[in-house]
């Protein structure tokens, strides 16, 4: 572990409209000891923000009403949310779509469906960067 022993007590915020990749995310995330926040949309997401202030924010780009691009732009400007890293969930891997959620200020992405694999390496990662 070394490196990647981080400090598990960290609030996660995932806000992804598909059941079951938002039952995944939560599942292995609650597995490795993390506390998490759930929005199935991005007002939803927002109210939770005006309350809490997650380590982490796993933001799903396809969602009713804003997408994730316009949710992260919200965030962004708020500057009591400045600490807070934000990822993106993708069904898109392609240069141009990868490239295009980097300059929007997410600080990495997670492709879907979900590598179990690495899903966790990846939070654990964000985390520390
Ligand atoms: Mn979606």
């Amino acid at each position: 572990m070394s490196e990647m022993n981080i400090n598990n007590k960290k609030t996660i915020l995932v806000v992804e409209d598909n059941r079951l990749n938002m039952k995944l995310a939560v599942d292995l995330l609650e597995l490795n000891g993390f506390d998490v926040l759930k929005a199935i949309d991005g007002e939803t997401a927002l109210t939770i923000l005006e309350k809490q202030i997650p380590d982490l924010i796993l933001l799903d780009i396809q969602l009713p009403g804003m997408d994730g691009f316009e949710i992260l732009k919200i965030i962004r400007k708020e500057a009591r949310l400045n600490s807070v890293k934000a990822v993106a969930f993708t069904a898109s891997v392609m240069k141009e779509a990868v490239e295009h959620i980097r300059a929007s200020g997410f600080d990495g992405y997670i492709a879907k469906p979900f590598d179990t694999k690495n899903f966790i390496t990846k939070v654990k990662k964000t985390l520390l960067s």
